[in-house]
């Protein structure tokens, strides 16, 4: 499932523009691909951008690695650097995911297939492939976690408890597949009452965080605890991403949580990023989801060996990633949920997270 073909290095003839008769001297060189990574400001995407290089290099490309700091502008001017540079494939992890079709019609002109890393491109019929994991899937196990953990899943615990709810930047596709995810499970318990959100925020609309910003959703839960819970207590959060989590926790400790009268919130997360892994060690994050992103690199480096070697990828879902223009074939890849039980045997044992790095 995982393997990269041995790439284009060796396939040469069979390889992209080269192929075609292509007029540049790129026949001479390895293949470039061009990797547009949204924000070096999140451990996960440095690590993609490590784990796509290595994976690439590994497959015989070279390899052109950019970061757009979260704004959208820069990453479509980096996109275009790029093309114009005569990259033969585009590995895009946007930031807007409505922003790119003006540049991925040069790509398209320039005969360029592009592999949708992570969050689906969207409103583009130039998106060849998606490697991501099933994002629907992530939204589950956050509120899964805090159903099991709240004792309402066996009925040990009747409740009601209080939840807030917080969802990632709304113009990232991602987003709406998470919350949409948690939403079908808390869903059950929010209409039997046994789940209350006292702030009354439900709509994906209102919880949102703009380009996931930690001191975004520190702001908008120091509101929540100032105007929904004065006499009343938290009793979860459902956090969509683990920098969200620290913001909160942040908004938390500083209305006393955590202290022995006021424990902390059941608080989810994603990414397993080392300052969360640290906090879940410590007690207070709660969860987080662990996305494994060294084989995502691998699966989109496939990915894109198999396209300009003239092949079909391997996908195992053919009709959930419609991006407007047309359904994208994507690979998904599996979400796991980890908290204090699992996170050696998860994280540490499987060489993601260094045990060094949690001490
Ligand atoms: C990714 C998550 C990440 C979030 C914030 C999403 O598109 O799928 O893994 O937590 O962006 O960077």
């Amino acid at each position: 499932l995982l393997a990269v073909t041995t790439g284009c290095a060796l396939l040469l003839s069979a390889c992209g523009r080269s192929a075609e008769g292509g007029s540049e001297s790129k026949d001479e060189k390895d293949p470039t691909v061009g990797i547009a990574m949204p924000t070096k400001s999140s451990e996960r995407w440095i690590a993609d951008g490590r784990n796509m290089t290595a994976s690439l290099e590994k497959a015989g490309f070279s390899t052109i690695l950019s970061y757009g700091e979260d704004d959208p502008d820069q990453q479509v001017a980096q996109i275009e650097n790029m093309i114009t540079q005569g990259v033969d494939a585009l590995v895009v992890a946007a930031i807007n995911g409505e922003a790119l079709s003006n540049v991925l019609r040069q790509a398209a002109d320039a005969r360029i297939p592009v592999i949708s890393y992570d969050r689906l491109i969207l409103g583009s019929p130039h998106v060849d492939y998606y490697a991501s994991f099933d994002n629907e899937k992530v939204g589950e196990l956050q509120a899964a976690y805090i159903v099991e953990k709240l004792g309402l899943r066996t009925g040990a615990k009747k409740g009601p408890f209080n939840i807030e709810l917080f969802a990632g930047s709304n113009d990232d596709n991602n987003t709406r597949y998470f919350f949409d995810g948690a939403m079908k499970v808390l869903k059950p318990y929010l209409d039997s009452g046994r789940l209350v959100v006292r702030s009354g925020q439900t709509r994906l609309n209102q919880v949102t965080t703009l380009r996931w910003d930690g001191g975004t959703a520190q702001k908008r839960m120091d509101d929540l605890l100032t105007s929904a819970y004065a006499t009343a207590r938290v009793d979860a959060v459902l956090s969509p991403y683990d920098g969200i989590s620290i913001g909160i926790l942040s908004a938390l400790r500083s209305d006393d949580y955590g202290s022995a009268a006021k424990p902390l919130p059941i608080v989810t997360g994603q990414d397993a990023e080392v300052a969360s892994v640290k906090s879940i060690i410590a007690g207070r994050q709660t969860q987080t989801v662990y996305k494994d992103t060294r084989a995502l690199a691998r699966v989109a480096a496939g990915m894109v060996s198999a396209v300009l070697a003239g092949e079909r990828p391997e996908t195992n879902d053919d009709t959930t990633y419609h991006n407007g223009e047309k359904v994208v074939p994507a690979l998904l890849l599996d979400p796991v949920s980890v908290d204090k039980s699992n996170y050696r045997k998860v994280l540490v044992d499987s060489g993601y997270i260094d045990a060094e790095a949690l001490r």
